[in-house]
């Protein structure tokens, strides 16, 4: 026998085939609604005008070095990051009980969290960790790989296309206390449906009441509303009001630098001795997965965060990636339901928020709009509003409008 016999071939990562399929195909009026980054009008990846005036700036720098970062990372990007989700106010950065590293972008962060919890948390009884129903895919196999379970919190509700909610209270009422639930900060991926403000307050209640901890997933700060400080309106809350909590933090959306694998974990503890603590393990934990964290994503983030104009700049450049997505949002709306009259209620598609959207249509209608419209997305009925721009929306509209008749 060889070696290697007992390796089993893995199936191929479904949004990746989905692209290739889609490179593959000649069809000119061919469209990718399965990629998760943005794009702009001409279905392009946008480099964001403020990240190149922050690399100039920065390559112009003689004293720039390519040394190693700490192993929690660059000091003035981890700080600039906590205070970006937490907020400048925030009761626990001014107690220093925030403990903050930087890492392998929002994966990363979700890692790093989840090894942290399955060393060091104490579950009651096995170790799980609940999440939402659906969540992004990669979820099930960040928790499976440290060894913590996963279970499913009712989340997306098919009859409303919206949120389940009362399904979702009933669990965290439901499950044991000291629970884990993974949270999506805003903007849900895969179905863009968010809890009103009200109902988080409620949300975070229930978690108080049953000593559960959120691990809050925020991979989309800004991208949502177009408003870094209302996206993060769920976190702060938490944070205010004492829900034991981690966040993971992306770069690579809202500041497009996907590739670069900017991201931070931000652990809130009850008080600076335990941050000390906790820190020190964190800092274990990642010397022998990483050592050190990579720089220049740090680097370009870390002087947008402190230098007030180009960070006036960068909430001008979100503004633009959140504008374009809502007004795809709008105008789908619009062709859908007063031009082509397709049967059924999109009103989803506009109160569904972020890059994302479930559309609500099936499998067999998804299958459809793949293999005789040309429009590639899963078959979870998902679609990324990014893919859409005003040279195409209008055919996909007509094709959705036929796979619906
Ligand atoms: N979490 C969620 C919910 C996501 O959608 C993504 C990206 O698609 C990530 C985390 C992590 O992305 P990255 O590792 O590129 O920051």
């Amino acid at each position: 026998a060889e070696t290697w016999d007992v390796v089993p071939l893995a199936p191929p990562d479904s949004i990746f085939k989905l692209t290739a399929a889609y490179q593959a195909d000649t069809f000119p009026q061919k469209i990718n609604l399965g990629v998760g980054a943005y794009r702009d009008d001409d279905s392009k990846p946008w480099v964001l005008p403020v990240v190149k005036k922050a690399s100039y700036i920065l390559l112009s720098d003689p004293t720039l070095n390519h040394e190693y970062l700490p192993i929690t990372g660059l000091p003035e990007f981890v700080s600039a990051a906590a205070r970006l989700i937490l907020g400048h106010d925030s009761p626990a950065i001014a107690d220093d009980r925030v403990v903050s590293v930087q890492t392998i972008s929002g994966t990363g962060a979700n890692h790093l969290g989840a090894l942290f919890l399955s060393r060091y948390y104490p579950f009651n009884g096995d170790k799980v960790v609940y999440l939402s129903d659906p969540t992004w895919v990669n979820h099930f196999a960040i928790f499976e790989n440290v060894g913590i379970k996963q279970r499913l919190y009712p989340y997306y509700d098919p009859k409303t296309i919206g949120l389940d909610f009362d399904g979702f209270i009933a669990t965290l009422r439901s499950a044991p206390e000291r629970s884990v639930f993974l949270l999506h900060a805003c903007a849900h991926n895969p179905t863009g449906v968010d809890p009103t403000v009200e109902q988080w307050k409620t949300i975070a209640g229930v978690f108080l009441a049953k000593k559960h901890y959120a691990f809050f997933d925020s991979a989309y700060q800004g991208f949502a509303s177009g408003d870094l400080d209302r996206d993060a309106t769920a976190v702060r809350y938490f944070v205010s009001n004492g829900v034991p909590l981690l966040v993971c933090q992306s770069f690579a959306k809202n500041a497009g630098l996907y590739g670069e694998r900017v991201g931070a974990l931000h652990i809130i503890v009850p008080n600076k001795e335990t941050a000390g603590r906790v820190r020190s393990q964190l800092s274990v934990l990642q010397r022998s997965e990483i050592s050190n964290p990579p720089s220049y994503g740090a680097r370009v983030v870390a002087l947008i965060l402190k230098n007030p104009e180009l960070f006036e700049e960068w909430k001008a450049d979100i503004r633009t990636m959140a504008g374009r997505i809502i007004d795809m949002r709008k105008q789908l709306h619009g062709v859908l339901t007063k031009e082509l009259r397709t049967p059924g209620n999109w009103d989803h598609i506009i109160n569904q928020i972020g890059m994302f959207s479930f559309t609500g249509v099936s499998t067999t209608q998804s299958k459809a709009l793949v293999e005789e419209a040309h429009v590639y997305m899963t078959a979870n009925g998902r679609i990324s509003m990014a893919g859409l721009n005003s040279k195409n929306l209008r055919y996909f509209a007509e094709a959705l409008d036929r796979v619906v008749r």
